[in-house]
This record gives structure tokens, C-alpha cells and sequence, in this order.
């Protein structure tokens, strides 16, 4: 009798964010192919953003089964780790932590390197750059058919949704979309800080520096290569920019609406919102209604901000890498591909439900001025 082996699944992963490369990176590692689809036209498409801080439960138990721990420590910063709270109305500082020598409860990378770190990591031809997925069609037991924008249809027999906030993938499961929080970014660079704006550089320091007093809040944090970003935290509405007459093109009267609305605060700190380099970005900030969850289906699955999009208060980027790998490892282990959808999410969804309601109306606390908790700073 002839045995014919079981054709290997079909994986599609959508989206090449941390989550997507992640679960890739440890599915190869498991010998299991899959693809990644990204609807940028290449990996330096659009400004990766800041820095990230990868946490030893989620972020870094995931590169450690992607075999990437030690490359990730040797580009990481633990002096990123310090952290200085200062008081709006006289600059003075409140708080201060420096981490203690071998302190690596919360290094950080620049989320550009953490992308080359897991896609330097894939099989050469993994990602397929120019790929916006436009819908998920075909029965729920498979095979499931991709539609793109640029025309390709693909077949899959497990689509993996890592596409971000405004997933499509997202569709086949749920008609949730995400809810502005009532709290906005504007994120505003300094470059070559040490010889350009030392001043800037001196509050800062190696980490991050914060301030706020219930209303505003600057977090401004240092990233590799001289680089310092700020976000300008307000609250209002997600159109704030529009509704005063703005775009972000409108670099100097945003300047001055942001003096104005920052009028009682210390000169120092107020240079972090007017001697920046370039364009202000105006990013607001959505969550998906609490709790996010589906009836389980055998062909296709979501993880990380797909799956469970939240305020950001530092574990999107860990939530997802671990998502990424239990998923994978999942795949890897179980016979069939809807096992191991169920088994991932027997443990993911209680997980991101618990979070999601932690942080749910959260966004308050992105504008307190309550003292720094640094309890959680000292955990190894
Ligand atoms: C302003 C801001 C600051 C943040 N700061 C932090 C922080 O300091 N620490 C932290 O842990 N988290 C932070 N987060 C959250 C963090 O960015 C996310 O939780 C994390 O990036 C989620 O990873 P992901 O892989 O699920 O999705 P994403 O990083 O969003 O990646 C999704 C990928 O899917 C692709 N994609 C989207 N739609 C499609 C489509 N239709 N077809 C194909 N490809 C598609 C995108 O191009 C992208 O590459 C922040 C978020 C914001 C908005």
C-alpha cells in the first residue's frame, strides 16, 4: 500500500510587522513554510517609528525560539531602560531611575533594527512586498482565497491576520472596528542630538523622560544613532488638527497652537515642542472594544494588534511577538492546522481579554501626572 504523505498547509501570513515576521521566523525555525504578505512596497516603505522595550515573559521568550536572543542583546540598550519624570510647571526633575548594572528587564531596540533583525532572519523570498490585502474569501474549512490590490489571488489553507490596527483579515471573524480613545499623539523628531540640541539630549539623558500635569504630557525617549522622538500627548478629538484649521504640513502654526496650549509649562520643556527637526505626525490613538474574541475557525487566525489593539502603554509590541510564537509553536506541534488555531487561542484570547480590560479607558493614564510608579522597573 502506497501512503501518501499530507500535503504541507498552506500558510499565509498578512502583515510584515513584528508579530507577522515573528511567527514566520519561528515557524522556519520549526521547519514549517509559510508565506508573509505586506501591502508596503519594501521594508523601508515608511518610518518604522521609535523604540521599543522587549519584556523577558513576551518579547524576548519570543526571539529566544526564534534563535535571535543574543543578536537582539547585542543591539539592544539597557541604559534605554532610565527613566526621569519632571514637574511641567518648573522642569525640576521628580524622578529619577537609572538601571542597575545587568538590569534587562526592559532594553530597548529601535523598531526599525527589531524588523532587520527578524526579516534578515527569514528565508530569502518569505516576504512579498507590495501586497495590500483586500479581502478574505472561501469556505471556513479552506482553502481560503486572498485577494490583493495589485491583482494576485492566492490560495491558503491557514491565513494568518498580523495586519495591524485596520486588519482585513480581522473581517472574517468579527465586524469590530477600533474606537479613538480620546487621546492623541503628535510625534515630533530631534536628530543628531548630542551636537544639535544638547539641551534636549541633557533632559532626556539615555532613556526616556516624561511630564505631564492631567491634561498634556510630553514623553520624549532617546533612540539609537542620536535620535530623540517626543510625543505630544493631548487629549480630543481624532481630528484635532483638522478642526483647528491645520494639517501636519503646517509646521509653524502648529508650533504656536502648541505654545499656547503649553503656556504654563517650564521653558526647558517647552523646547521640546518647538526646536524639533521636520514634520510634526499626527498619530491618534484607537482601541478595539473589550473583549475582542470569535468563535474559533479552522482556517484562519489573528494575533497582536489584529487580534487585540490597545492604548499604548508598552506591551503591543510584546503581545504580539508572543501571540506570533505560541501560534507558531502551535502549528508546529498539532497534527492539524485547526487544532492548533484552537490551541493558540484557548490561551490567547483569555490572555488579550484580560489586558484589553486592564487598559480599557486607560487613556487617562497616559496624561496623569501622578508620580512614576517604578515597581515594575526593578523586575528582572
Ligand atoms: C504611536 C504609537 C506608539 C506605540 N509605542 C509602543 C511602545 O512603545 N511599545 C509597545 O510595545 N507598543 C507600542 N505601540 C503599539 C505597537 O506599535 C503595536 O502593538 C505593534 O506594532 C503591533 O504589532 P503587529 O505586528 O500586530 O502590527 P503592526 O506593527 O501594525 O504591523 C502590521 C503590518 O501589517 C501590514 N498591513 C496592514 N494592513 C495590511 C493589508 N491590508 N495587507 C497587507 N499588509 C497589511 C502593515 O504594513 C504592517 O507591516 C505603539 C503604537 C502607536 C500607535
Amino acid at each position: 500500500m502506497t501512503i501518501t504523505p499530507t500535503p504541507a498547509p498552506r500558510i499565509a501570513v498578512i502583515g510584515a510587522g513584528p508579530g507577522g515576521l515573528t511567527c514566520a521566523r519561528v515557524l522556519q525555525v520549526h521547519g514549517v513554510a509559510a508565506t508573509v504578505y505586506d501591502r508596503a512596497s519594501g521594508p523601508d516603505d515608511r518610518n518604522q517609528g521609535g523604540t521599543l522595550d522587549l519584556h523577558p515573559d513576551d518579547g524576548q521568550a519570543a526571539l529566544k525560539e526564534a534563535g535571535l536572543l543574543e543578536e537582539f542583546f547585542r543591539l539592544a540598550r539597557p541604559e534605554g531602560q532610565e527613566m526621569r519624570q519632571f514637574d511641567a510647571a518648573t522642569g525640576n526633575l521628580r524622578f529619577h531611575h537609572e538601571p542597575a548594572e545587568g538590569q534587562l528587564s526592559a532594553p530597548e531596540i529601535d523598531r526599525g533594527q527589531l524588523r532587520d533583525l527578524l526579516l534578515d532572519a527569514l528565508t530569502p523570498g518569505t516576504v512579498r512586498w507590495g501586497h495590500a490585502l483586500q479581502s478574505v474569501e472561501g469556505p471556513a474549512d479552506g482553502p481560503r482565497r486572498l485577494h490583493f490590490a495589485n491583482g494576485t489571488v492566492v490560495e491558503a489553507d491557514l491565513v494568518i491576520g498580523a495586519d495591524g490596527a485596520w486588519s482585513k483579515v480581522r473581517r472574517v471573524h468579527s465586524s469590530a472596528i477600533p474606537r479613538h480613545i480620546g487621546v492623541n499623539y503628535l510625534e515630533a523628531w530631534f536628530h543628531d542630538v548630542d551636537d544639535r540640541h544638547p539641551e534636549i539630549a541633557e533632559i532626556v539623558g539615555l532613556g526616556s523622560a516624561m511630564a505631564a500635569d492631567g491634561d498634556r504630557c510630553l514623553f520624549a525617549q532617546r533612540n539609537s544613532g542620536g535620535h530623540i522622538r517626543v510625543y505630544i500627548i493631548q487629549a480630543g478629538p481624532a481630528d484635532w488638527l483638522a478642526r483647528a484649521g491645520l494639517t501636519e504640513q503646517d509646521t509653524d502654526r502648529i508650533r504656536t497652537l502648541l505654545l499656547d496650549r503649553y503656556r504654563d509649562w517650564s521653558p526647558g520643556l517647552r523646547r521640546l515642542l518647538t526646536d524639533n527637526d521636520g514634520l510634526y505626525l499626527d498619530r491618534p490613538l484607537y482601541a478595539l472594544p473589550v473583549p475582542h474574541t470569535w468563535e474559533s475557525d479552522p482556517t484562519v487566525t489573528l494575533l497582536g494588534d489584529a487580534a487585540h489593539l490597545m492604548p499604548p502603554l508598552g506591551v503591543g509590541v510584546n503581545l504580539a511577538m508572543l501571540d506570533a510564537c505560541e501560534l507558531a509553536l502551535a502549528v508546529a506541534g498539532h497534527d492539524t492546522v485547526a487544532d492548533a488555531i484552537r490551541a493558540y487561542e484557548k490561551t490567547m484570547l483569555p490572555r488579550s481579554t484580560e489586558m484589553q480590560s486592564a487598559l480599557d479607558g486607560a487613556a487617562a493614564g497616559l496624561l496623569s501626572d501622578e508620580p512614576f510608579d517604578p515597581s515594575h522597573l526593578d523586575a528582572d
